[in-house]
C-alpha cells in the first residue's frame, strides 16, 4: 500500500464527505499511520470511539478468541458474551436490562420505541419526546428528527413527528413543552457534536425532578459521553441522578460496531415482535465489549482519566491565555478549546498536514476545537499535542 493516493482508484467509494488524499493503514495507541508512512497523533480516535486507543491487546485477544469459538449462533439464541456484557453493565449502573445494537443511532431508535411503547401502556398513548437544540442523536430518520441540528428535521422530509426542542440548561424551556402527550425527555449529558456543552448539575437535577413529577421518562444519550469518557463509567453518575433509559455506543466497542440500550425494570416493556435485529447481541462484538468495560473498571483507570482530563484542561487554558482565546470546557477527556474566531476548520487542516508528524483533531463548530483522545493517552502525548497546537496557533491566531 505504499503507492501515493493518485495511483489509487477510489471512484467506487460513494461520495458522502470530502476526504484527504491519504489512506490510513495502521494504528497503535495514540498514533495512526498513513500509506506514506506518515504518523499522526490521534486526538479523534475514530470520533471518540477507540477509548483504549489503536491496537489494544485485550480487545484483539477477545476478538480472536471469540472468532475461533463462535461468531454467530443467530439472535434467536443466548450466547455467553451477550449475557456476560449485560451482567457487567447492569452490575455497574442503575439499569436492569440491556438490549445490544450495532450503532448509536440504532440504540437511540430503540430508546425512542421503548419510550413510545411505555407511553402506550402507561400514559394513554403519550409519544412526544422533548429533545434539545444543537443535540445529536444519529442519522436515521427518527434520530435526525430528534436531533437539534439546523435543517436536520426537513432535510429528508417528511420528518418523524414528535420531537419538540428545548434549550439545554434552561428548565423553563422544557416546562413550556410538557403536555399530556409528553412521554420522555432525551438528553446528552454533554452535548458532543453540538460543541462539548455539559448539562449543568442544577439543570440535570431539576430536569430529573420535573420528569418524575410529571411521570415522564428521562433518557440519557451517552453514546459519546458514556463508557469512561468523562471520568466516571457513565456520565449520569456525575449528577447523582438515575435516568430511566440510557444509550451507549462509540466507546463501548472500543472501535468495533457495538451499542446498547439500557432500561430499568419498570420501563423495559418490549414484548416479542417489538424489537430485534440480525446482528444484535452477537458474540463477536459483545466479547470485545466485555474486554473494554473490564479495562475501564480496572482499579485506578477512571481516576487516571480524570487526572488526564485535568492536565488537558490546564494545558488548554494555558494556550487560551497565551493566544487570547476564549477558554475551554468539557468533562474528563471530552474537551473543547474556544477559539473566539472561526479558525477551527483551518487549524484542523493545518494540524493534519503538518510534518513530519500530523495531528488529528476536529472542529464541530467553526469557533472551537474538540479533543477526544484515547482514555489511556499518556501525559506526554497530551503535552505533545498541546505543543503542536501552540505552533499552529502561532501561525493562525
Ligand atoms: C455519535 C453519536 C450518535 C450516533 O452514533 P452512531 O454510532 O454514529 O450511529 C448518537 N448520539 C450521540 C450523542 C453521538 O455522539
Amino acid at each position: 500500500m505504499n503507492k501515493p493516493i493518485q495511483a489509487i482508484d477510489t471512484h467506487s467509494v460513494m461520495f458522502i464527505t470530502p476526504r484527504p488524499d491519504v489512506i490510513m493503514v495502521e494504528g497503535k495507541g495514540s498514533w495512526l499511520v498513513d500509506n506514506n508512512g506518515k504518523r499522526y497523533l490521534d486526538f479523534l480516535q475514530g470520533w471518540a470511539v477507540n477509548c483504549l486507543g489503536h491496537g489494544n491487546p485485550g480487545m484483539i485477544e477477545a476478538l480472536n478468541a471469540q472468532a475461533k469459538k463462535l461468531i454467530n449462533p443467530s439472535p434467536a439464541f443466548y450466547n455467553e458474551p451477550m449475557i456476560g456484557l449485560s451482567n457487567l453493565l447492569t452490575t455497574n449502573s442503575c439499569f436492569n436490562k440491556v438490549f445490544f445494537a450495532n450503532s448509536g443511532a440504532e440504540a437511540n431508535e430503540g430508546a425512542i420505541k421503548l419510550a413510545r411503547k411505555w407511553g402506550q401502556l402507561n400514559k394513554s398513548g403519550a409519544f412526544e419526546i422533548i429533545t434539545f437544540d444543537h443535540s445529536f442523536h444519529g442519522r436515521t430518520l427518527a434520530t435526525m428528527s430528534a436531533s437539534g441540528k439546523p435543517n436536520w428535521d426537513t432535510m429528508f422530509a417528511p420528518q418523524v413527528a414528535g420531537f419538540p426542542k428545548a434549550d439545554l440548561n434552561d428548565l423553563e424551556s422544557v416546562k413550556k413543552l410538557v403536555t399530556d402527550k409528553t412521554v420522555a425527555v432525551m438528553i446528552e449529558p454533554v452535548q458532543g457534536e453540538g460543541g462539548v456543552i455539559p448539562a449543568t448539575q442544577e439543570f440535570m437535577r431539576e430536569l430529573r425532578k420535573l420528569t418524575k413529577e410529571n411521570n415522564i421518562l428521562l433518557i440519557c444519550d451517552e453514546v459519546q459521553a458514556g463508557c469512561g469518557r468523562t471520568g466516571t463509567l457513565f456520565a449520569y453518575q456525575h449528577y447523582g441522578i438515575k435516568p430511566d433509559i440510557m444509550t451507549l455506543g462509540k466507546g463501548i466497542g472500543g472501535g468495533v460496531p457495538l451499542a446498547a440500550l439500557l432500561a430499568t425494570d419498570a420501563v423495559a416493556c418490549f414484548v416479542p415482535g417489538d424489537q430485534g435485529g440480525t446482528y444484535n447481541g452477537n458474540p463477536l462484538m459483545t466479547a470485545v465489549g466485555i474486554s473494554v468495560i473490564e479495562q475501564l473498571l480496572a482499579p485506578g483507570f477512571l481516576d487516571s482519566v480524570k487526572a488526564k482530563g485535568e492536565l488537558l484542561k490546564l494545558e488548554l487554558l494555558e494556550l487560551s491565555a497565551e493566544f487570547g482565546l476564549e477558554g475551554e470546557r468539557g468533562e474528563g477527556l471530552l474537551r473543547a478549546l474556544m477559539l473566539g474566531n472561526d479558525i477551527g476548520g483551518k487549524l484542523v487542516e493545518l494540524a493534519r498536514e503538518r510534518s513530519p508528524e500530523g495531528l488529528l483533531i476536529n472542529s464541530p463548530r467553526p469557533n472551537l476545537l474538540r479533543f477526544m483522545p484515547a482514555l489511556n493517552v499518556s501525559d506526554d502525548e497530551i503535552l505533545q499535542m498541546c505543543g503542536m497546537l501552540r505552533e499552529l496557533l502561532k501561525e493562525v491566531a
